[in-house]
């Protein structure tokens, strides 16, 4: 790598002072490299649905107000003077994984991403799947686990990231009849570093809710296996800082319930985790990939 500088981009409703804040960090970082002028293009991986074609921002339920037809091939073009490859986040962090990481040697892979919802995608032999409106796999996170359950930020009824993510977390344990008891109530806030930690030491409530949060990760790979016929299930985010817990239960889970009768669907845990994304944007260039 290069160069590399973070920015904080949570505390800010507005996508166009990301993005105006991007514009100075990425023009001093290409001011400081010698090799500037072999810079091919700008990848964008972004956490919503978007125009990967057109390079648009269609939809990003609850984050970024302003995202919704965001041109930001125009801003790369304007800004830069180059070409812009936008896509969704957990689709980058899949490829980033294919190219150098977890998926390494395998071209059918699905990818669940666990944090702050839970983001989802597929690959087809060795394609990125997208579908006619760019919907195609990325909505693991929003597949159906219990009909009967809590409303999604997305509209739908009982979808994985409503049953189990860090957004639906605090309301889930709420509802558990041992919280008061538990030592999760006294938390200022409820993440699932705090709950396993918990857990661990034996709390019902902290086991109940992690084991629950656990099984509906895992029916929902389950879901994306018998929806995208993978030979490897790759799990990453924020929540794998766990996996010596979540990987062989989830493993376990669909062994036991998916339907494959040519044989066993590999279960890993991400190796790139934060960089898999940034690392992901670089096949988007590469138009024999895809
Ligand atoms: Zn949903």
């Amino acid at each position: 790598m290069l160069a590399c500088e973070t920015i904080p981009a949570r505390g800010t409703e507005n996508l166009e002072v990301v993005v105006s804040a991007l514009t100075s960090v990425m023009q001093r970082l290409l001011a400081s490299s010698p090799k500037s002028d072999r810079c091919r293009g700008i990848g964008f991986s972004f956490c919503g649905l978007v125009d990967s074609r057109r390079g648009r921002i269609l939809s990003s339920n609850d984050k970024y107000s302003d995202a919704a037809g965001f041109d930001l091939a125009g801003w790369a073009q304007t800004e830069f003077n180059l070409p812009l490859r936008l896509e969704n986040d957990a689709r980058t962090a899949l490829l980033g994984e294919w190219y150098a990481g977890a998926g390494r040697g395998s071209n059918d892979i699905v990818m669940l991403t666990l944090g702050t919802g839970v983001g989802g995608a597929a690959m087809i032999d060795g394609k990125l799947l997208r579908g006619k409106h760019f919907q195609a796999g990325c909505l693991g996170g929003h597949l159906g686990v219990n009909h009967k359950g809590r409303t999604c930020s997305c509209g739908n009824i009982g979808c994985v990231e409503a049953e189990a993510s860090s957004w639906s977390l605090p309301a889930i344990c709420a509802a558990h009849p041992l919280f008061e008891k538990s030592p999760l109530a006294a938390l200022p806030g409820i993440s699932f570093e705090r709950l396993f930690q918990i857990a661990v030491n034996g709390d019902a409530c902290a086991l109940a809710v992690r084991d629950a949060c656990i099984e509906v990760w895992a029916a929902g790979a389950v879901s994306m296996v018998h929806a995208y016929d993978p030979e490897v299930v790759i799990l990453g985010g924020g929540v794998m800082s766990s996996a010596q817990k979540i990987l062989p239960a989830i493993s376990k889970y669909i062994d036991r319930h998916a339907w494959t009768p040519w044989g066993k669907v590999m279960t890993r845990a991400a190796t790139l985790m934060d960089r898999a994304s940034l690392i992901g944007v670089v096949p988007l260039f590469d138009t024999e990939s895809q």
